[in-house]
């Protein structure tokens, strides 16, 4: 019966189609190289290899000869003969029709607050209380429902020494932890930044990443709450995360550098790898790490933090629960989150940021993959792009178009707010909130 799949194919040769459809010079071609398009169809995330000549033909409306080619033809004609170097065409971004509440409320933080440099939802406390971080240094609580402010701290900000700008120039970014004790202001893509008990006004760890390729990432830092304490995990060297009690500075990670020298200290831990934004799920059980390896390829990366604070200093190396999600050329600092603890989302459908489709990637980081493998996406939804959100029932995407409400059982698009680009996810409150100037705008989810 297998015999009946053979057949003759569009190369001239008995077997059976393997692949996606190649335009008829992609297929001919045996010596030279295309520049191709990836186009997609518009049925699913169908698509097919398009010379320039063909895609352009295509976008014209005019007919474009495609045909599927056996396994070595395509091996040919796919890794010897073309590169995709652009996307066209549409993926099917299917859509469901849901109700979606329009009402947002615009919040104004108080004028004797002045300017406002950032905010942090404070997630475990009762209410929709925020951190607010004014440009005169003030640290101050704001209970959005209430108008409630109460100033905690203020600190000295440093200027932040000058970098060449690539991604972004330096900026202060504010980070707080659960239940709002301790707050860090860092400068993402620079190198430092403090730790502050709100409690008491001590700075407790003054953050030194180090200047290397810095104005590449944000500043890695995250808060976690472990064990009825809060930790924080931090940059201290391009390629070196440590955890820190937030309390009294204590270092919970001790551990030689590794070298990428050989003799050196443990060269088979060294890591060429950049670290980035830091995202750790909801109960903070693991951390996405959107890093980099030169030259430059974007590695998401995943990991247990449970592991690495209970005994295993080199989980954010080594560890057995490390996963790679993906290698992508040129592209991160892109959007990333959690949905519960062991799925996580990004963006991008592609391997280089020159031919990436719009679109979020799902993973289950729990399980097991083949060792120096990226796991398979569980699912695949054409369509997110921008700031990924999610409460674990729905996938949210701000970017330019505004919200976008994605489902997680199917990958629908089920509702659209134009003109909204939330920022925030305030996780104890319910609310995607976007901070304009001197304001909040707020939406509540479901
Ligand atoms: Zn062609
Ligand atoms: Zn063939």
């Amino acid at each position: 019966m297998h015999m009946n799949y053979s057949k003759m194919l569009s190369c001239g040769h008995q077997g059976v189609p393997f692949g996606y459809p190649l335009c008829t010079h992609v297929r001919v071609a045996r010596e030279g190289y295309l520049s191709c398009v990836r186009w997609y169809t518009g049925r699913g995330l169908d698509s097919e290899r398009l010379c320039g000549d063909c895609a352009a033909a295509r976008r014209r409306g005019e007919a474009v000869d495609v045909a599927l080619v056996c396994e070595a033809c395509f091996a040919i004609a796919t890794e010897d003969i073309s590169e995709v170097t652009s996307v066209g065409g549409q993926p099917e971004i299917r859509t469901r029709d849901e109700a979606i509440s329009k009402t947002i409320v615009r919040t104004l933080f108080p004028e004797s607050m002045g300017p406002v440099l950032d905010v942090a939802p404070i997630n475990e406390l009762f209410g929709a209380k925020w951190l607010v971080l004014a440009s005169n240094g003030a640290l101050v609580r704001f209970d959005s429902d209430s108008g409630v402010c109460e100033q905690l701290v203020t600190l000295t900000l440093q200027a932040a020494a000058p970098a060449e700008p690539w991604w972004s120039r330096v900026n202060a970014r504010l980070h707080v932890s659960g239940r709002g004790e301790f707050a860090a202001v860092v400068n993402d893509y620079g190198c430092d930044g403090t730790i502050v008990d709100l409690r008491t006004g001590a700075i407790t760890i003054s953050l030194e990443g180090g200047n290397y390729k810095s104005n590449t990432v944000p500043y890695a830092f995250a808060f976690v709450d472990a064990n009825g304490r809060t930790l924080a995990i931090h940059r201290t060297k391009w390629n070196r995360l440590d955890v820190s009690d937030a309390a009294t500075g204590a270092l919970l990670t001790t551990r030689e550098s590794p070298s990428a020298l050989p003799g050196g200290p443990d060269p088979g831990r060294y890591r060429d790898y950049f670290h980035g934004a830091l995202v750790v799920s909801p109960h903070g059980r693991r951390i996405l790490d959107d890093g980099w390896i030169w030259h430059p390829v974007g590695v998401p990366t995943t990991w247990s933090v449970e592991r690495w604070i209970a005994g295993n200093v080199w989980e954010s190396e080594d560890g057995e629960s490390r996963r790679r999600l993906a290698w992508r050329s040129y592209y991160w600092n892109r959007g990333g989150c959690w949905l519960d603890d062991a799925r996580v989302a990004i963006t991008g459908i592609g391997d280089d940021d020159e031919a990436m489709l719009d679109g979020a990637l799902i993973f289950d980081v729990t399980a097991p993959v083949k060792a120096g493998q990226c796991p398979e996406p569980t699912m695949t939804i054409p369509g997110p792009a921008g700031t990924l959100f999610s409460d674990g029932v729905s996938l949210f995407s701000a970017d330019a178009k505004g919200l976008s409400r994605w489902s997680l059982s199917g990958g629908a698009l089920t509702g659209r707010i134009a003109g909204f680009r939330p920022g925030y996810y305030h996780r104890g409150a319910c609310e995607l909130v976007q901070r304009d100037g001197s304001a909040l705008i707020r939406w509540r989810i479901g």
